[in-house]
């Protein structure tokens, strides 16, 4: 088959390399990737966001098979694009795609199926929301309706912040129309993991369990972020777990779309708090986590291509993973996430010698033949080993090799799950 990759990513980077080992693979394209990606894929420049173009280009070139790596084109409609001209393409429609494009229609989603979540209320006007602020009290977390790159939450600990946040969303509109309506919730608290599924109708094949790390800093401080690390399986989801996550959210989601007459097929993403009271949903995601999909990607043995084709022709489809765990620790540029700093050169990746390490690229580029740190997470470092401790081990090891400017990591990826273990 000919495949296309959508995205820039180091989980567009994790899934060209996975799908590239499959012998099914004629060839594999990826618009527009990264320094990392264009050294395994065929470089296509058109942005993820310009759909039309992309189906062009599928239809032009004969692609058989795409997978859609972020959120946006798939909310803007990229999967009803491709259908109507017949082009076989893996991700939820439009519609579908709201329940990560609209956190109002995702509350209300969960609210009506009795799925567990944080209770909320839904705020046009800044004045009743800074009412509500008062009459609630704080931790509560403050959401942007709409998509905001990881963006659009704020936990709030103090009365001010949630107040100034409504001005900043509602009033001065600092995430344009994505935060003029937003979500006020209760504030959860517990250990938050990622449970990711293929989803077809009434079918899913659970991936590996995983974490992700949202916040800047070590320790959970500072400001949510895009991710900055993660690994695979995590301890936190025990069977037990497992199987009320299934039970109280899985299978209502599916009941609950069927009843509404969406069909949903993709990867499906829960963002879940594991609270006393049981797994409750922070977030639907429409696609895989970005850095979860990394270690995800890294345990799954077998040709994943095949998979994927065999679930979307409706077959049935058993994972093989790896017994070892997957851990990654993102690679940030300096001012990441508010205004990250571009441009400055990488070096030392070449050094890294050992061979359960894997760098996958997220913003790179090549500039005058040099490898550049671009975006504002750059890079994937990612082991795998026998134990999580031993995988932290080998990404920090490598992760002393690479030098850019105003690099920035976080120290403890993974150390939650060797405390516990
Ligand atoms: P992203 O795009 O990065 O996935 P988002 O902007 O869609 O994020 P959420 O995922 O809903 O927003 O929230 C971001 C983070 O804020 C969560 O991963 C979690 O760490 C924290 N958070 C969100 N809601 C709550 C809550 N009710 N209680 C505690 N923490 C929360």
């Amino acid at each position: 088959v000919k495949v296309l990759v959508v995205g820039n990513g180091g989980r567009e980077h994790a899934l060209v390399w996975k799908l590239k080992q499959s012998p099914l693979v004629k060839e594999i394209y990826v618009a527009k990737g990264n320094a990392g990606i264009w050294q395994i894929a065929k470089r296509v420049d058109i942005e993820p966001y310009n759909i039309k173009e992309l189906a062009d280009f599928a239809e032009k070139e004969g692609i058989d098979f795409t997978v859609v790596g972020p959120e946006a084109p798939l909310v803007e409609g990229i999967v009803d694009e491709f259908e109507s001209r017949g082009l076989r393409i893996f991700g939820p429609s439009r519609r579908a795609s709201q329940l990560e494009g609209s956190k109002v229609f995702a509350k209300s989603f969960m609210l009506r199926h009795n799925i567990p979540t944080a209770v909320y209320e839904v705020f046009e006007d800044p004045t009743k929301a800074k009412r509500f602020i008062r009459d609630f009290g704080v931790p509560l977390v403050i959401k942007a309706d709409g998509l905001a790159s990881g963006k659009g939450a704020v936990v709030c600990y103090d009365e001010n912040t949630a107040i100034s946040t409504v001005e900043r969303l509602m009033v001065r509109g600092e995430l344009g129309p994505a935060g003029k309506r937003v979500v006020i919730e209760q504030f959860l608290e517990g250990e938050e993991v990622s449970y990711i599924v293929l989803l077809d109708g009434d079918r899913y094949v659970p991936l590996p369990t995983s974490q992700d790390h949202k916040r800047l800093l070590d320790g959970d401080k500072g400001p949510n972020t895009g991710g900055m690390g993660a690994y695979s399986p995590t301890p936190f989801v025990d069977q037990d777990t497992e199987r009320n996550i299934k039970e109280l959210i899985i299978d209502r989601l599916i009941k609950g779309l069927k009843e509404e007459g969406i069909h949903y097929r993709g990867f499906l993403y829960a963002g879940l708090m594991l609270t006393k009271e049981g797994p409750k949903v922070l977030e639907f995601n429409v696609r895989l986590g970005d850095p979860e999909a990394q270690p995800i990607l890294m345990r799954i043995k077998g040709d994943f291509m095949k998979n994927l084709l065999d679930f979307y022709e409706g077959k049935e489809v058993s994972l093989e993973v790896d017994e070892r765990c997957a851990l990654c620790v993102v690679l940030a540029n300096k001012g990441y996430p508010e205004k990250p700093q571009r441009g400055s050169v990488i070096h030392g990746l070449e050094n890294i010698k050992d061979p359960d390490v894997i760098v996958f690229h997220a913003g790179t580029d090549i500039e005058d033949g040099k490898l550049i740190a671009k975006g504002g997470r750059v890079l994937n470092v990612c082991a795998w080993a026998d134990t999580i401790s031993k995988a932290r081990e080998k990404v920090y090891r490598a992760v002393e090799n690479i030098k850019f400017e105003g690099m920035q990591y976080r120290k403890d990826i993974g150390i939650k799950a060797v405390n516990l273990l």
